[in-house]
Parts: structure tokens; sequence; C-alpha cells
């Protein structure tokens, strides 16, 4: 397989669009040898089922500024009232391993991310419509209507910032948007960029 370095790609969108469905969905069908999930670090409580260093790495606000200072982010963010970050140090390490990376993160990250790494790939995940949009974050019973309505009005903020992405992909169908997805990570790898001039290079030699 044409492969060398790895590549971020940020995976982000409104809350509820279903980027965590379609990344675990990415990940189930990705080799794990080439493919790795980031895992962020956040002060918010575990719900119930989460685990540390399985879904974020939990810890306190203390913490996370000792983080910050001794600039251990590749990007983070203030949601909802509760630290979100990046660990730079295992991202790096990774796409130096030749693995693509994956985040899962908000919009204000993914902007972070492509400030700090032009070569990363933002991948806007688009819910169905706003209807749908609400129905989910109602369904998943886990905040209280006003937070719902706080998501809903941000989303429509969110929208605007579709032009600092590479792609967008609405998730109408689960299957076909986990295809699309992956169907990008992979023509990615076929981008003609620096990745691609050292395979030539090995390949073939000097020009
Ligand atoms: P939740 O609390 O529902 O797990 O996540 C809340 C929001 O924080 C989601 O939009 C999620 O994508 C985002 N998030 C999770 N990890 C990170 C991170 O490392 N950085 C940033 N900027 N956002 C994150």
């Amino acid at each position: 397989m044409q492969k060398q370095n790895g590549k971020l790609f940020v995976i982000s969108g409104p809350s509820g669009a279903g980027k965590g469905t379609i990344v675990n969905a990415v990940m189930d069908q990705a080799d794990p040898s080439g493919t790795a999930l980031s895992i962020s670090m956040t002060t918010r409580e575990p719900r119930p089922g989460e685990e540390d260093g399985v879904n974020y790495f939990f810890v306190t606000k203390e913490e996370f500024r000792r983080q910050i200072e001794a600039g251990g982010f590749l990007e983070y963010a203030e949601v909802y009232d509760h630290y979100y970050g990046t660990p730079k140090s295992k991202v790096m390490e990774k796409l130096n391993q030749g693995k693509d990376v994956i985040l899962e993160i908000d919009i204000q990250g993914a902007l972070n991310v492509k400030k700090a790494f032009p070569e990363g790939v933002l991948i806007f995940i688009l819910p169905p419509s706003m209807e749908v949009l609400r129905s989910r974050l109602t369904g998943r019973g886990t905040d209280a209507p006003e937070v719902i309505e706080r998501r809903l009005s941000k989303t429509r903020g969110e929208l605007a910032f579709i032009d600092r992405y590479d792609y967008g992909v609405v998730n109408d169908d689960l299957k076909e948007a986990v295809e699309t997805v992956r169907a990008i990570m992979r023509a990615e790898h076929a981008r003609v960029d620096e990745n691609l001039h050292t395979l030539i290079r090995e390949k073939y030699g000097e020009a």
C-alpha cells in the first residue's frame, strides 16, 4: 500500500452530528498498526461507562493547567466550562512512527490544530438537518433542555467555519459517511506533497 509518514486527520463538527459514531466505525475498520485515535485530556467528570485512558485522560484543573504551562498540548479549548486538550507528544510520536492519527475534537480545537499543524486534514461532520440534530441531542438523554438549546444555537454559528475545513461530510447515512471519511483518508495519502516526494525519491532516486 502507498504509505509513508502518518497523516493527521481532525474530525469535528457540531455536537450531536455523529462524529463520535463515525470515528468509532472508522477505527473499527482501520488496521490498528496504521491508524491511531488520539485520546484527549479533559477536566470533566467521566460519564457512566467511560474509562480513564480509554475515552479520555481525566485530570484535575490543576493538572491540566500544569500541562498547558509545560506546552504539552497540540491544542486545547474550554468547552462548556471544562478544559479539553490534545496531548502533543503522543500525537507526534505516532505520526513519526508512520501512523495516521485521528483527532475527534471541537471546532475551535480543529482550527487551532490547522494553525499549529497546517498539514492536518480537517473534516467537518454535518448533521442531516437542525431537526434531526435536536432529536439526537434530546434522545441522548444526557443533557438538560437548556444545554441542548445552547448547543443548537452554537451549531448555527459553527456552520460558518466550514470554509476553513478541507472536507465536509453530511451524516445522513452512517455507513455512507464512514465510507466517505475512509475515502478521504486514502486519497490524502495520494496527495502530491512532501510525503509523496520522499516516496518518489526512495523508489526512483533523485530526479
Ligand atoms: P464530550 O464532553 O461530549 O465528550 O465532548 C464535548 C466536546 O469536546 C466535543 O465536541 C468533543 O469533540 C470536544 N473535545 C473532545 N476532546 C477534545 C480536545 O482534545 N480538544 C478540543 N478542542 N475539543 C475536544
